[in-house]
């Protein structure tokens, strides 16, 4: 494991290039060893839509409690109706009824009826329901042309949810009809992974905030609102510190929000502004700093107090490729959602070759062109538009020279 932080704590490693760079195994093998333990919380039913199941769910009570009508019609002893045909018809008398919460207290002998409705209980003596479309009403009593079977039309005890059985089981992103089963059971709160918290600092003197005018020699922030909508997108609650100036002792202060998971936009790298490694290796672990990948090379990460610490490249593309590569993992694991890329992948023929240098990884953003996928020819890290343009992207194996025109590759889709 290749660890700098001895090494960084006492050299001042900006305008001197990166030592050594970590491989991106390496690297997400350290995002995995250093995720701290999940923590639950009880979350009331009518919040927990999207949140992250903890702890499985075993059901103390039957759905349905009792059995039930499932048609409107007359419940009877299926045994009376036997041998009804158009020429022998049979007449039963009905001797009341049951609504759904308002059962039939009396008992079904031979030869009587109850009317009943759609999830009414089934009245003790009877065990199956004429439908009310298939016999003919006298008064007070029905004829019938047809024989029932035994338990035609009657929802059983247990049929939906059994005493016992695990209902939900963790971990799952609990979708809106989990939320309707939870509360079928009777269950108010469920525990569920505490979502992470997240504070993002966006470095750069040259920044002006999110949504301005750019002017002049300033451009506008792009990575805060992306980052923030990744972050979200990936299940955490996100705080932003705001635009702060490459000055160390602010960035510092910022550093030091009482988060999970602090991400840094800028000053990663080891120009003369790049402050950002040099505060992480003096007040907490620079574990890694550089990785060989292309773009978002001169990343870094590690620990401050209980924090871990993300530094990403100011450059939009290095920005969004590092985060989905290490802080996006980082956010999905301390939430509970595992490893899994929030990408769908599928197979393309590749329409024109794609080249890649040995000893990194690619993140090469892809078009889909009628069927197929082709490179996106402006690969520069600062051109954000490249990523909206694209359909997608593929990941260039470190061992890989690319790939020749007409070979099937795995491309990750971003919608
Ligand atoms: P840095 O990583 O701070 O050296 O920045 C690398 C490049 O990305 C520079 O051209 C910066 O102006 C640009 N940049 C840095 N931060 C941002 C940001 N938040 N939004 C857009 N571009 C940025
Ligand atoms: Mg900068």
């Amino acid at each position: 494991m290749p660890s700098h932080s001895s090494h960084a704590q006492k050299v001042d490693i900006r305008m001197r290039g990166f030592a050594r760079r970590s491989t991106v195994e390496q690297t997400l093998e350290w995002i995995d060893q250093n995720i701290p333990s999940l923590r639950s919380e009880s979350v009331p039913l009518e919040k927990a839509a999207g949140r992250v199941l903890a702890q499985s769910v075993v059901s103390e009570v039957n759905v349905p409690g009792f059995s039930r009508g499932m048609m409107d019609g007359f419940a009877v002893r299926a045994e009376d109706t036997l041998g009804a045909t158009p020429y022998s018809q049979i007449v039963l008398e009905v001797i009341g009824q049951s609504l759904p919460g308002a059962a039939f207290e009396g008992q079904v002998l031979p030869g009587q009826a109850v009317r009943i409705m759609t999830g009414a209980p089934i009245p003790t003596g009877s065990d199956a329901v004429l439908q009310a479309e298939y016999v003919e009403i006298r008064s007070s009593q029905i004829v019938t042309q047809s024989a029932v079977a035994p338990h035609r039309h009657v929802g059983e005890v247990g049929e939906d949810i059994s005493v016992g059985a695990t209902v939900l089981t963790a971990p799952r992103t609990l979708r809106p009809q989990d939320i309707g089963v939870l509360s079928s059971i009777g269950v108010a709160d469920v525990e569920a992974v505490q979502m992470p918290r997240v504070h993002v600092v966006t470095t750069g003197n040259e920044l002006l905030p999110a949504g301005s005018k750019p002017q002049g020699y300033n451009i506008t922030d792009a990575n805060s609102p992306m980052l923030l909508s990744l972050i979200r997108r990936d299940g955490a609650q996100v705080t932003h510190a705001g635009i702060i100036p490459d000055d160390p002792e602010q960035i510092l202060k910022a550093l030091m929000a009482d988060v999970d998971i602090v991400v840094v936009s800028g000053g990663s790298s080891v120009g003369q502004e790049d402050h950002v490694p040099m505060l992480l290796a003096e007040h907490g672990e620079l574990n890694i700093h550089g990785v060989a990948m292309r773009p978002s090379s001169p990343i870094g990460m590690g620990r401050l107090g209980k924090r871990l610490v993300f530094l990403l490249p100011g450059n939009p593309v290095s920005c969004l490729c590092g985060y989905d590569f290490f802080v996006g993992r980082a956010v999905r694991l301390l939430g509970g959602l595992g490893h899994d890329w929030p990408y769908r992948k599928r197979n393309y023929r590749l329409r024109r070759k794609l080249i890649s240098v040995v000893g990194r990884v690619d993140y090469a953003r892809v078009l889909l062109v009628d069927g197929e996928i082709e490179p996106i020819a402006t690969s520069g890290a600062s051109v954000l538009s490249s990523t909206t343009r694209a359909d997608g992207f593929i990941v260039v194996p470190e061992d890989s020279e690319g790939y020749a025109e007409g070979s099937q590759v795995n491309v990750f889709l971003y919608d």
